[in-house]
C-alpha cells in the first residue's frame, strides 16, 4: 500500500514547482536540534537547503528536532532562530509561523509519531522489546570483548503472546523495535553517487522510546515523509542513517525523498573544525564584524563552486547559479584569510545604510556614539574601503569624535616641523573667518591656496594637515574628512596642533 498517494497533493499553500525528476514540488529542510549555537557546518546546510529552494522556486521548512529532552532548550531554539533570520534564510514554514504540515516542533508531534508506529507494529514490522537498558549493554560489551557482531540479537523478536503478556504484567516498559531484513540497500546520493549499505551494518534498530518519545531516525522519516519534503540535504555524518530511514520509508508505504549528503567543514590543516582556532558560529561572527552577505557568500563556496569560479557573490547570484550538481564530496576547509576578503568586498559592496546600520553597535560598544543617521553614514562610508571585518569600523572613525583619540607618534611629529607649522597656520587663517557649511572642494581649494602661497606640495602639505585634523598621517581623503568634521571643529583643531 502506497500510503503516500493518500496525502493532501501538492496544491497545498507553501509547495513549489516540480523538481522535475521525481515531478514532485521542491520542499526542502533544515531541521536543527535546539542544543546549542548555530554552527558554521549547520549553516552551510541550512544555507544550500534555502539556495536550492529559492533557485528552484520550492518551499524552505524549518522543523525543530527537540525530541532530545536533557539537550534541547528553548533559549538555543530561540538563538538558532536569531541566528538564522540574520543570516537572512527566511522560511516558508516553520514553529513561529505555521505552515500546512504543522506542527513544525517534534516534541509537538509525539500522537503523529505514536500513529505511524502503531501502523509498523499491527502490520508485524516492529515489535515491542522489553530488554533491559543494563542487559543490553552488557551483551554488547562482551560482545565486543569477543569479537563478535554487538547489534541487537534479537531476543525479543518473536515473543509469543504469552510471554508479552508476562513483561507487561511485570509492569516492564518497552521500546519498540523496527524488524530489519538482512538485504543490502542502495541509494543514489545526489553529491556522492551510489551509497552501498551492506545489511550486516544493521540490527533491528529502536524506533521508539520506552517513554513515547520516537528516535531520530523515526521522527526524520515520519516529518519528511508527512511534511512531503523532496530533497533532504544534509551532513554526511548522516549518511549512515540513511540507510535505517530508507528502509522505514518503504515499511510506511512512504516514497522517499532525494539524498544529498554534504562534505564535512574541516580547518586548514584538516583536523575538525575547532573553537579552539577561532570562531564556530553564527553568532561569534557577527561579534567579529562580518556581514551577513558576506558570511553566506563565504559559505555557499564551501563545498560549492559557481560556474566560472567567481567567488564574490551577492545573495542574488547565489540563488541565480546554485544546484546541487556542482556541490563536491570533498571535504571543505575552513579558510579565516579567504572569509576576511569575502568580507572586505561585502563591506565596499553592499548599501550604505546597511553597513551603517551593521556597524554602528560596534561603533557604540568603542564609546563613538553619533545620532545623525547621515553623518554616521558618511562616517562608516569614508572608512570602509579600509577595513575588513566591521570591527576594524571604530578604529577609522574615532578621529570625528572629540576626546575619543589621541597624536599618534608620527602625527605628532610631522606636525613639529617649521614647514608643517606655516602650512596649518596659513590654512587656519584663511579658514577662520569662512561661514557656513565646509565643503570638501572649499577644503581643497583653501589647502591648495596655501601650497601655491607657501610653496609647499604633495606630502608636506597634505601629512601635517591630516596630522593636525585627525592625529594621524593615513587616512580617508582629507576633503571629505574635512567637510563632515565640519568648519567649527577644522579650525579648532588646527589651532590645537599649532598650540603643541
Ligand atoms: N536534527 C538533526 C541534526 O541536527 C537533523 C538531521 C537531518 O537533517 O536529518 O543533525
Amino acid at each position: 500500500m502506497n500510503l503516500a498517494a493518500g496525502h493532501p497533493n501538492g496544491t497545498a499553500a507553501g509547495v513549489g514547482r516540480p523538481s522535475g525528476d521525481a515531478g514532485r514540488p521542491v520542499r526542502v529542510r533544515f531541521a536543527p536540534s535546539p542544543t546549542g549555537h548555530l554552527h558554521v557546518g549547520g549553516a552551510r546546510t541550512a544555507l544550500f537547503n534555502w539556495l536550492f529552494a529559492k533557485h528552484e522556486g520550492g518551499a524552505f521548512v524549518l522543523r525543530v528536532e527537540d525530541t532530545d529532552v536533557a539537550r534541547s532548550t528553548v533559549d538555543s531554539e530561540a538563538a538558532v532562530l536569531e541566528d538564522l533570520r540574520w543570516l537572512g534564510l527566511d522560511w516558508d514554514e516553520g514553529p513561529d509561523r505555521g505552515g500546512p504540515y504543522g506542527p513544525y516542533r517534534q516534541s509537538e508531534r509525539l500522537g503523529t509519531y505514536r500513529e505511524q508506529a502503531d501502523r509498523l507494529l499491527s502490520s508485524g514490522l516492529a515489535y515491542p522489546c522489553y530488554c533491559a537498558d543494563e542487559e543490553l549493554e552488557e551483551k554488547r560489551r562482551s560482545a565486543m570483548e569477543e569479537g563478535r557482531d554487538p547489534r541487537y540479537d534479537g531476543k525479543c523478536r518473536n515473543l509469543s503472546v504469552a510471554e508479552r503478556a508476562a513483561c507487561e504484567a511485570a509492569g516492564l516498559q518497552p521500546v519498540l523495535r523496527f524488524r530489519t531484513e538482512a538485504r543490502d540497500v542502495e541509494v543514489r546520493d545526489l553529491v556522492r553517487g551510489e551509497v552501498r549499505f551492506a545489511a550486516a551494518m544493521l540490527g533491528d534498530f529502536v524506533i521508539m522510546r520506552s517513554d513515547g518519545r520516537p528516535t531520530y531516525n523515526f521522527a526524520v522519516v515520519v516529518d519528511d515523509a508527512l511534511m512531503r519534503i523532496s530533497h533532504v540535504i544534509r551532513a554526511e555524518e548522516h549518511l549512515s542513517n540513511t540507510m535505517r530511514q530508507v528502509l522505514l520509508y518503504e515499511a510506511l508505504g512512504f516514497d522517499a525523498p532525494r539524498f544529498a549528503h554534504v562534505s564535512l567543514i574541516v580547518d586548514r590543516d584538516r583536523s575538525k573544525l575547532s573553537k579552539r582556532r577561532g570562531a564556530t558560529s553564527v553568532s561569534e561572527f557577527r561579534d567579529a564584524g562580518y556581514l551577513p552577505g558576506a558570511l553566506v557568500n563565504y559559505l555557499a563556496l564551501l563545498g560549492w563552486s559557481p560556474p566560472g569560479d567567481r567567488e564574490l557573490l551577492a545573495r542574488g547570484e547565489l540563488v541565480e547559479a546554485f544546484d546541487l550538481e556542482r556541490v563536491s564530496p570533498a571535504a571543505a576547509a575552513f579558510d579565516e584569510d579567504k572569509l576576511d576578503w569575502v568580507n572586505a568586498h561585502h563591506i565596499r559592496e553592499e548599501p550604505a545604510a546597511l553597513v551603517a546600520r551593521l556597524a554602528r553597535p560596534f561603533a557604540e560598544t568603542a564609546g563613538l556614539l553619533e545620532e545623525d543617521e547621515a553623518r554616521f553614514e558618511a562616517m562608516v562610508e569614508l572608512a570602509r574601503p579600509r577595513v575588513s571585518r566591521l570591527s576594524d569600523i571604530p578604529g577609522e572613525i574615532d578621529f570625528f569624535f572629540d576626546g575619543a583619540w589621541d597624536y599618534e607618534e608620527e602625527a605628532a611629529n610631522a606636525l613639529g616641523d617649521k614647514t608643517s607649522r606655516s602650512v596649518v597656520l596659513a590654512l587656519l587663517e584663511r579658514l577662520a573667518d569662512g561661514e557656513g557649511a565646509l565643503a570638501a572642494a572649499d577644503f581643497k581649494g583653501a589647502l591648495s591656496g596655501v601650497g601655491m602661497e607657501e610653496g609647499v606640495r604633495g606630502k608636506d602639505l597634505y601629512i601635517p594637515v591630516r596630522a593636525a585634523l585627525t592625529g594621524r598621517t593615513h587616512g580617508p581623503g582629507i576633503g571629505e574628512v574635512a567637510e563632515l568634521l565640519g568648519r567649527e571643529r577644522v579650525v579648532q583643531r588646527l589651532s590645537r596642533a599649532l598650540e603643541m
